[in-house]
C-alpha cells in the first residue's frame, strides 16, 4: 500500500553526496528522509582532501573506512608532453604544510558502503528504497513522490540525483556546459615497486595520466586520451594494456597488473544557474560536474551537503523555515564561489595541456616553475587546495553541524 510521510529535508539519491546530507542531517536530529536505491560497485576512487576525511570522521563515517584508504603525503607534477616548452617537475609534500597527509584515497564501493551502513546506524534517518519521480514545490513545502507510489512532504528537498537531475529539472535551476574531445579511462592497479604515498601526474598532449596511491602496491589510475586513444586502449588485451601502461607511467610503479573494474567517462563540464530555489537544494554532480583532473568532484559535493546542513541546522535553531529562500540564497552565495574558482582552474589547466598555442605552453611552464622555485607561493597553493578559504563548513573543521 502507498505510504505518505511527512519529514523536514528529504534527500534524493544515494551517492556520496546525498548519502553524506543524509547522515549529517540526521545526525543532527533533523527529521530527515532519503529516497535513494542502492547503489551498484563503482571501481573508480576518490582522492579526499584533508577536510573531506575531518568531515567523514566527525560524521563517524571514516573509522569504516581508514584501512581502505591510502595516505597522499607528496604530489608530483610531471611533464610528460614532448613540447619545445616544457614546464620542470614540481612536487609537493604535505609535512610542508604541517599536515601528515593531503588526503586520502579511496575506492567509491568502499567509501559508499561506509557511508550507507552509517546511514543505517543512525536510528532516526527513513530510508525509502525507491526511485524519485515527481518534485513539486509548494508555498510551504514540497512533495517529493516515488515510482513505488509513495510521497514524501518537506520544508526542504536536497537534490543529489546526479548529474541528471531531476530536482534540478523540477526547481526549474538551468545548467550550462560543454563536452572537451577527451575520455577519462580508470583502472586500479597492482605494481611490482611501491608508490611511497605518492601521487604522480604526468601531462600528456591529450591530458593528465594520474596515478594514485591505494594500500599496498596498489594505486588508481586515471588516464585522460583522445577518444579515439582510448578506444585502442580499450581494444589491448590484458598483456599488451599491462605493458601500454607501464611504459606510460615511465616503469616508476614497476611491472603493472590491471585489476578487474574498468571505468570509461567521456569528459564533460557543466555549472548551474543556482544552487538552490522553491525548496530544493543542489548537491554534488546535481550541482556541478567538473572534469576529474586535480580531485575535485566529490571535494565539493562533500562541502555542498555540510554546507546546506549547516544551514539548515542554523536555520531550525533560530525558529526559521529550513527550506526558505533566505536559506537557499545563503546556500547559493556560499557554494557559488568556490564551485566557480575550482571549475575555472580546472578547465584551464585541462586547455593549456590541449593547447599548441606556444605562450599558453610557455604560462604554464612558468606558472609550474614559480611553484617549483618559490616557496611560499608552494606552501600558500597547497594550503589553498587542502582547505579553501572561501568556503570551509564546520564539518570539514571536524566540527558537528
Ligand atoms: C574518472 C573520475 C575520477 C574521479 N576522481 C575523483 C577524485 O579523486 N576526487 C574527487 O573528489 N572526485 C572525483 N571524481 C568525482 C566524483 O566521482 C563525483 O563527484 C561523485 O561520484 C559524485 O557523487 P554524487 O553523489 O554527487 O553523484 P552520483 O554518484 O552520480 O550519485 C547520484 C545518485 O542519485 C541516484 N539518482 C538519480 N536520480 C534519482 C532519482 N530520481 N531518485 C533517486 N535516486 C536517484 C543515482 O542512482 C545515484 O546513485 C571523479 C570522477 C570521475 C569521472
Amino acid at each position: 500500500m502507498a505510504k505518505s510521510l511527512s519529514v523536514e529535508v528529504v534527500v534524493v539519491g544515494g551517492g556520496p553526496a546525498g548519502l553524506t546530507a543524509a547522515v549529517a542531517l540526521a545526525s543532527a536530529g533533523i527529521e530527515t528522509a532519503l529516497i535513494a536505491l542502492r547503489q551498484p560497485a563503482d571501481h573508480r576512487t576518490s582522492a579526499l582532501l584533508a577536510g573531506s576525511v575531518a568531515a567523514l570522521e566527525t560524521l563517524g563515517v571514516w573509522e569504516a573506512c581508514a584501512g581502505q584508504a591510502a595516505p597522499l603525503r607528496t604530489l608530483r607534477i610531471v611533464d610528460a608532453t614532448s613540447r619545445l616548452i616544457r614546464a620542470p617537475e614540481v612536487r609537493f609534500t604535505a609535512d610542508e604544510i604541517g599536515l601528515d597527509a593531503f588526503g586520502q584515497n579511496i575506492e567509491n564501493r568502499h567509501l559508499v558502503a561506509a557511508l550507507d551502513s552509517r546511514a543505517t546506524a543512525v536510528g532516526s534517518l527513513i530510508r525509502v528504497e525507491s526511485e524519485a519521480v515527481a518534485v513539486e514545490s509548494r508555498d510551504s513545502d514540497v512533495v517529493v513522490s516515488t515510482k513505488d507510489g509513495d510521497t514524501v512532504t518537506a520544508r526542504l528537498v536536497i537534490g543529489a540525483d546526479g548529474r541528471r537531475s531531476l530536482c534540478r529539472a523540477a526547481a526549474g535551476i538551468d545548467s550550462r556546459g560543454r563536452t572537451y574531445p577527451q575520455t577519462a579511462l580508470t583502472f586500479n592497479l597492482a605494481h611490482s615497486r611501491p608508490h611511497r604515498d605518492t601521487s604522480t601526474e604526468f601531462h600528456t598532449e591529450q591530458g593528465p595520466f594520474t596515478l594514485v596511491p591505494l594500500p599496498g602496491n596498489r594505486s588508481s589510475l586515471v588516464c585522460v586520451v583522445s577518444p579515439r586513444e582510448a578506444e585502442h586502449l580499450q581494444a589491448l588485451n590484458e598483456t599488451e594494456l599491462n605493458a601500454e601502461l607501464e611504459q606510460r607511467s615511465h616503469s616508476i610503479l614497476g611491472k603493472i597488473t590491471t585489476e578487474p573494474g574498468r571505468g570509461v567517462f567521456p569528459l564533460a563540464i557543466e555549472t548551474v544557474q543556482s544552487f538552490g530555489r522553491q525548496r530544493i537544494a543542489l548537491v554534488g554532480e546535481a550541482a556541478h560536474l567538473v572534469p576529474p583532473i586535480g580531485a575535485q568532484g566529490l571535494n565539493l559535493g562533500l562541502r555542498d551537503a555540510a554546507m546546506i546542513g549547516e544551514l539548515a541546522v542554523t536555520a531550525r535553531r533560530d525558529g526559521g523555515d529550513i527550506g526558505s529562500d533566505n536559506v537557499l540564497d545563503h546556500y547559493d552565495a556560499l557554494r557559488r564561489a568556490d564551485v566557480q574558482s575550482r571549475t575555472l582552474a580546472v578547465d584551464l589547466l585541462n586547455r593549456t595541456l590541449l593547447s599548441d598555442f606556444m605562450p599558453t605552453q610557455s604560462a604554464r611552464g612558468l606558472g609550474l616553475y614559480l611553484l617549483d622555485r618559490i616557496g611560499p607561493l608552494r606552501r600558500a597553493a597547497m594550503r589553498e587546495g587542502v582547505s579553501p578559504r572561501i568556503s570551509q563548513p564546520r564539518l570539514m573543521r571536524g566540527e558537528a553541524l
